[in-house]
């Protein structure tokens, strides 16, 4: 994007905040909520019920790493009372929204206190249309793919709902102790069906490398495509390690985002890797006839 678009804008976004007028909030309206995307927006939707006005800025099956915020968006900041985002640079659109929008709403950053990995690539790649994009964060953002910090994410949203709407607090907490009692039973279920499959089969493709968390809290590991060098595609010689490293490690399923830009990890997957499967080992790739996705990032 250039510059001068860029700021055109960012000057259409501060004409949309101000030209409204911002009444405080009535003690019989509901809690004005914007998360900054979907999955975040589900848990404050679980804690929050129907005393929660909620808007999700990048919604389900949407990418928010690309995504660009909307004069719609500058105007449901400046209206709300409290903002949810994951914070660890996971979006990259929001200081220059926040700005633009000139909201007073308190800013929850959910993945406070929240146990984080440290990426030793200083960032992870992303492949839109066929491109390699380099998403520089030197904390792995991916946090909600731990269900402990999933819990950590539901605490913060309870805790600000809370300090915004005291009156309503000990329905955010109740509502939320029933949720952390289903992520506690979702952890014990994902461990279960990790002990099914033999240790040396734990492995799967990725498009893009948001799994850290996961493979930290439950020993999969996770092949996706990496130190891509160019600008754009991800080059012969990369491409080749990653097909020599699914070959060694024998990966067991392949996992096509519905975000992600699939043709890559299909590219890898279905053609040099089965192929030399069906030669020399037992190894059968497969997509998931319901890719239901793990993540929406
Ligand atoms: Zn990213
Ligand atoms: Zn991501």
């Amino acid at each position: 994007m250039t510059k001068t678009k860029l700021i055109g804008i960012v000057g259409s976004l501060v004409v949309a905040a101000s030209a409204l007028a911002l009444p405080a909030r009535a003690e019989t309206e509901k809690l004005s909520v914007v998360a900054t995307f979907s999955i975040i927006g589900d848990f404050a939707q679980i804690v929050g019920g129907d005393r929660i006005e909620l808007r999700t800025l990048v919604g389900p099956n949407s990418d928010a790493h690309v995504y660009e915020p909307r004069p719609a968006d500058a105007i449901a900041l400046a209206r709300a009372d409290v903002v949810l985002v994951n914070g660890l640079l996971f979006e990259g659109f929001l200081q220059r929204l926040v700005e633009a929008s000139g909201t007073s709403a308190a800013i929850a950053t959910l993945t406070e206190g929240a146990d984080i990995v440290h990426d030793p690539d200083g960032g992870h790649y992303h492949y839109v249309n066929g491109e390699a994009i380099f998403h520089a964060a030197p904390n792995d953002p991916h946090a909600w793919q731990s269900v402990s910090n999933a819990k950590i994410y539901v605490e913060n949203i309870a805790r600000t709902f809370c300090a915004a709407d005291a009156e309503d607090c000990s329905t955010y907490e109740a509502d939320a102790a029933a949720y952390l009692d289903e992520l506690t039973a979702l952890d014990v279920e994902i461990r279960q069906s990790m002990d099914a499959i033999p240790e040396e089969r734990r492995v799967a493709v990725v498009a893009h490398n948001a799994f850290r968390y996961f493979e930290r809290d439950y020993g999969i590991t996770f092949l996706a495509p990496q130190g891509v060098s160019t600008e754009s595609e991800a080059s012969a010689a990369d491409v080749a390690s990653l097909i020599r490293e699914i070959r060694e490690k024998r990966a067991a399923a392949v996992f096509a985002e519905n975000i992600s830009d699939a043709r890559l990890v299909e590219q890898i997957a279905w053609k040099p890797v089965s192929r030399s499967a069906a030669r020399s080992t037992p190894t059968r790739f497969r997509r998931a006839a319901d890719p239901r996705p793990l993540t929406s990032t």
